[in-house]
């Protein structure tokens, strides 16, 4: 998803590492931080066990983000789509075209901007979550919707899938 870029190799292991953390303590598995960052899959576990004290999570990886979701949580999952396009400087002709060019940073970002507008106990989607709702819409397996009653968007299919229509109006 992301090409963290950097000249200098000694500082892009370093810029690689430091993101690697920061995904690791929002608890995004290895596999997915190994694909964020590039760097070796052993360096990253070593990282997880260096942070949560444990092994990191056994068991299958979801294919999708759909079966991360459920209904009461795609109100958040539009605030998070949300929240994502609005760190984007450019002005999105076409929602999937944007997050296309974006990477790890960006989610990064809309993470932390969508944890800061609610208390912890209310924060509803995990990192592992965004991360595939994000990686989904960038690669057309999920779409997005805009509500023909309140002009939100929402998540409209995951894999040709309808999913629940507006979260907001139930339309
Ligand atoms: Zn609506």
């Amino acid at each position: 998803m992301e090409y963290i870029e950097c000249n200098d190799p000694y500082l892009l292991e370093m810029k690689r590492e430091e993101i690697a953390r920061q995904l690791i303590r929002y608890r995004l598995r290895p596999p997915q931080t190994t694909i964020l960052t590039r760097m070796h899959r052993k360096k990253v576990r070593a990282i997880w066990k260096q942070v949560h004290q444990s092994s990191p999570p056994k068991g299958l990886q979801p294919s999708s983000c759909s079966s991360l979701l459920k209904k009461r949580d795609m109100k958040d999952v539009s605030v998070f789509i949300a929240i994502y396009k609005s760190i984007i400087p450019e002005s999105p002709l076409n929602p999937e075209r944007i997050i296309r060019r974006t990477g790890v940073l960006n989610l990064l970002d809309a993470y932390r901007i969508y944890c800061n507008m609610f208390s912890s106990k209310s924060i509803v989607l995990d990192f592992q979550t965004v991360y595939y709702l994000i990686h989904d819409i960038k690669y057309g397996i999920a779409t997005l919707g805009t509500c023909e009653s309140c002009e939100r968007e929402y998540l409209e299919t995951v894999n040709d899938k309808a999913f629940w229509g507006c979260p907001f109006c139930n339309k």
